[in-house]
């Protein structure tokens, strides 16, 4: 009479098949087959979920204004570049009838135009003046207040170093902003390379969106140089970045393998995998839960799971979801701080 057996361990062969003259040949072929690499990354697990994560009060403005202006103006409406860094927004809001644009000659004369949440420099403000487009601005609140510095401290005659990464959104609009004045730096070695006019008159600015601890150590290698370096009123690496880098932290120690929701130019994501991995956490960005290799799942029985403030917190639940099929998973939630932070819509985007 024949027997059917379920396995779900490797080592069930052994507990389970005692007595069956067949386990020495199946224990071998699980040992190094296929369903071997699958029943290693089956089993029980724990999720740390990381709080704060997900949308920050920057990207949840964004988003807003783009479906605000496309209930009041209708479609199309065209966006410049991506609104915030995610492709699923950005997939989203192309459905409901945004047309995202790399450059404002695409847009059609007198048509309305959103920017994207990380800012533009003044010569994308001037082209769209010239286009007779309908500017409706989804820059962040953190951003704008980095292009106001920016022109502040350029304005008094300093040299205004700007700690980002080269090609960002971001940077490109706060360069815009003084493009004689202000030099981009990435990292300590750049300090050491900076020629600069008058080392008495010198400030910095950084990206909203840094490594807490990387900017550090930039920032302290230009206070070397430059004693008498200003910097800006508050840190300019924004709250949103600053929680999430410290949320990440508090499940990272505890995790086999730090997930991190997120795009692949979205910069505060990219940020928090190598956090984790300068921690000594093996981690991987994902755009959602079919991006998960079950390689990566080998032997974890404890996974660390946030999202980049771009990320919609729907994508972290459909990875618990997903790693629920994989076997019984306990979720708990490590939250830090609660934020609060609101930003208020323009009146362009129906604000009253
Ligand atoms: S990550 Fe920071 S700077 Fe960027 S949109 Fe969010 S709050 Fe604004």
């Amino acid at each position: 009479m024949s027997q059917v057996i379920v396995l779900t361990r490797l080592s069930d062969v052994d507990d389970r098949t005692i007595g069956c003259p067949a386990a020495p040949m199946v224990a071998g072929e699980l040992r190094s087959g296929v369903l071997a690499d699958w029943l290693s990354v089956t089993g029980p697990r724990m999720v740390l979920l990381a709080g704060p994560r997900s949308f920050c009060a920057g990207v949840d403005r964004a988003v807003e204004i783009v479906a605000r202006v496309l209930r009041d103006r209708g479609r199309p409406v065209y966006v410049r570049k991506q609104i915030v860094h995610n492709v699923h927004v950005v997939a989203e809001l192309t459905g409901l009838g945004a047309v995202f644009v790399d450059d404002l000659d695409e847009v059609p004369r007198g048509e309305t135009v959103v920017f994207s949440a990380h800012g533009v420099s003044p010569a994308v403000r001037a082209r769209a003046a010239d286009r007779d487009l309908s500017v409706v601005d989804a820059t962040c609140p953190l951003v704008a207040k980095v292009h106001a510095e920016a022109r502040r401290f350029a304005a008094r005659g300093d040299t205004v170093v700007l700690v980002g990464h080269a090609g960002h959104e971001e940077v490109e609009g706060i360069l815009g902003e003084a493009p004689d004045a202000i030099v981009l730096v990435e990292d300590v070695a750049d300090v050491a390379r900076l020629r600069v006019g008058d080392p008495e008159r010198m400030s910095y600015l950084t990206q909203t969106t840094l490594a807490v601890d990387e900017t550090v150590e930039v920032v302290d290698a230009l206070r070397a140089r430059f004693p008498g370096l200003h910097g800006p009123s508050t840190e300019d690496i924004c709250y949103a970045s600053t929680n999430r880098q410290s949320s990440l932290l508090a499940v990272a120690g505890e995790a086999d393998l730090v997930l991190v929701v997120g795009s692949s130019n979205s910069s505060n994501s990219l940020r928090l995998v190598e956090l984790s991995q300068r921690h000594g956490t093996p981690a991987h960005l994902i755009d959602d839960a079919s991006d998960i290799r079950p390689s990566w799942l080998a032997g974890v029985r404890t996974v660390g799971l946030t999202a980049g403030a771009s990320a919609p917190d729907r994508l972290v639940r459909e990875v618990i979801a997903a790693l629920g099929g994989l076997g019984p998973v306990e979720v708990a939630e490590r939250t830090i701080t609660r934020e609060t932070i609101r930003f208020g819509l323009p009146s362009a985007a129906g604000a009253s």
